[in-house]
C-alpha cells in the first residue's frame, strides 16, 4: 500500500523534504509523465519506523490531496491517521 497525490496538489513542495524515504517526486520527475507530483509505491513505507503518522499528509496544507490508493478516493483524515485500514470515505 502506498499513498497517491491527486491533481488537487498545489505544488507547494512541503511533502518532498518530509518523506523519510524519498518516495515523493515532483511533476518534473514523475515517471508516468503526468504533470502531477508522484509517490513511488515501492518506496513508500507509510512512514512506519520513521514517524507516528504519514509525514506527507501531515505536511500537506490541502484537504484531500493525498489519498491511499488501496481505498480509492478515501482521504487521509488527519484525525484518523494511524487507522489507515479504516480510512473514512466522505
Ligand atoms: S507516507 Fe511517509 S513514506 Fe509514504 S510517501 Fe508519505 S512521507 Fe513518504
Ligand atoms: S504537500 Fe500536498 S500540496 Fe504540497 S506538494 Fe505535497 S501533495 Fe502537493
Amino acid at each position: 500500500m502506498a499513498v497517491l497525490i491527486t491533481d488537487t496538489c498545489i505544488s507547494c513542495d512541503a511533502c518532498l523534504d518530509e518523506c523519510p524515504v524519498g518516495a515523493i517526486v515532483d511533476n518534473d520527475d514523475n515517471p508516468t509523465g503526468e504533470d502531477v507530483y508522484y509517490v513511488y509505491k515501492d518506496k513508500c513505507v507509510e512512514c512506519v519506523g520513521h514517524n507516528d503518522a504519514p509525514a506527507c499528509a501531515d505536511a500537506c496544507p490541502t484537504e484531500g490531496c493525498i489519498v491511499w490508493d488501496e481505498v480509492g478516493s478515501s482521504k487521509i483524515e488527519k484525525e484518523d491517521r494511524g487507522e489507515v485500514g479504516d480510512a473514512v470515505i466522505d
